[in-house]
């Protein structure tokens, strides 16, 4: 165990995210009402450059799930792209933009750098999973 290099690595973490980007997320969002929206980010490092909106197979205003299908089309066009999956974005129609208890299960095995938009506030939160969940700058 070494909490040091841990440390470390979490305070450098962040994800930048462009505000027209943040735009096409929310609209989507909104648009996804009452349900929750979901998309794959790619992009290098912490840097979000290009989005996949992907289906809500569960159409649900409580949780999300991107189907297998679309998620081997999103990791097929990463490499496409020559880019990596950098995050998951989905919403939360009706609560605040933090992780729910199904969400921290699924954190765990993707291990990237989620983002989640509120309809209620319209805030955008990042946070990424260690022993807990750590909330990260979005810039
Ligand atoms: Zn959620």
């Amino acid at each position: 165990m070494d909490d040091r290099n841990s440390q470390r690595r979490i305070d450098l973490q962040k994800i930048i995210i462009s505000e027209s980007d943040k735009k096409i997320l929310s609209e989507y969002s909104e648009n996804q009402k009452p349900n929750e929206s979901c998309a794959i980010l790619f992009g290098k490092n912490d840097t979000v450059s290009d989005l996949f909106l992907t289906e809500n197979i569960e159409e649900s205003p409580v949780n999300f799930t991107i189907s297998n299908e679309q998620l081997i089309e999103g990791y097929k066009m990463a490499e496409e792209k020559n880019l990596d999956v950098v995050g998951i974005f989905h919403s939360h129609p009706d609560s605040d933009a933090f992780p729910s208890n199904t969400d921290k299960k699924f954190m765990q095995s993707n291990p990237v750098v989620w983002i989640i938009y509120s309809g209620i506030n319209k805030n955008f939160r990042a946070f990424i999973l260690e022993s807990d969940i750590i909330e990260i700058p979005i810039e």
